[in-house]
């Protein structure tokens, strides 16, 4: 296939391709082993998966598309993603099944999550029912001594497959060339990453709930806005110029953006997962990522 440069979105990255592409960075960097085995065992689940899937068609209103427009509201709100719970819950059940071989930590989780499941402690039919609440989900972790993280992981992987689904359906509604705001236009949610496509590099960012990709300017924080070319700086590690850490002097956060004209077309999350040491070295010098990747326990 003729790769077309133009079209590319950086998005759904075939599976065959996922793969090698961990093959690769595990030879180079062992360390990333477990936890890249973890991803890829996850996505295979969610590839078998994403066509079956029922999904409820989203009916926009006329005033919902005016306040976009006109106010800067996204589209919807997390809670307004149709889903397909029951897709969702065996999904769950899959991914607990699949931490528990992943590693210690995970293993325990998992375990402690399914019993509180048997004894009824969580209903996780009505858990799943409305999205990632993520006020609601650290309540109960509280309440039952789980790691918010994991539970937080585990409820927004086992609806994701529903949440793309239903964002393709919002796709023509929206240009993602001008947008140019800090969040994402479907969702109002953060952006995960920044990434760089085509010869003149233009920046996108990624959504951390939905995945859309929207357009902003080169010199701007998604954090706070700021526009200042003297307080937004970068750091990247020698040999890794595909990746860095756009830092904000303003707010004191970063956001890492990933380099398509010195990468070849792959998964950015799987590439952020991969980079974690930049996430450190930011992290040393004191800069915030206010969305870490969802996968780092
Ligand atoms: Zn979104
Ligand atoms: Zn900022």
């Amino acid at each position: 296939m003729v790769s077309d440069n133009k079209k590319s979105s950086i998005g759904e990255i075939p599976l065959e391709k996922l793969k090698e592409r961990i093959q690769q960075i595990k030879k180079k960097r062992p360390g990333y082993g477990e936890i890249l085995d973890f991803y890829q065992r996850v996505k295979e689940a969610q590839d078998r998966i994403k066509d079956s899937l029922k999904i409820d068609p989203i009916h926009l209103k006329k005033e919902w598309k005016d306040l976009l427009a006109k106010e800067g509201f996204s589209l919807i709100q997390k809670e307004d993603f149709p889903l397909d719970t029951e897709s969702s819950v065996k999904f769950f059940q899959t991914l607990c099944q699949i931490g528990k071989e992943a590693n210690p930590h995970l293993a325990d989780q998992a375990r402690k999550i399914e019993e509180a499941i048997d004894k009824k402690r969580i209903d996780l039919r009505k858990f799943l029912k409305k999205g990632l609440k993520e006020q609601r989900i650290e309540q109960v972790a509280d309440e039952l001594g789980l790691d918010k993280k994991v539970l937080l992981f585990l409820v927004h992987g086992s609806i994701k497959p529903s949440v793309e689904a239903a964002r393709e359906q919002l796709r023509s509604e929206l240009d993602p060339e001008t947008w140019l705001k800090g969040y994402c236009p479907v969702c109002g949610s953060l952006p995960l990453l920044s990434l760089l496509k085509e010869e003149v590099g233009k920046r996108y960012l990624i959504c951390s709930y939905c995945g859309y990709q929207w357009r902003i300017d080169r010199m701007f924080c998604p954090f706070c806005s700021n526009k200042e070319q003297e307080s937004l700086h970068y750091l990247f590690a020698e040999g890794e110029e595909a990746y860095r850490i756009d830092l904000c002097e303003k707010c004191h956060q970063y956001i890492k953006t990933i380099d398509y004209r010195k990468l070849e077309e792959s998964d950015p999350v799987l590439e952020d997962l991969a980079t974690l040491h930049l996430d450190i070295l930011a992290s040393q010098k004191s800069y915030k990522r206010p969305v870490p990747n969802p996968w780092t326990p």
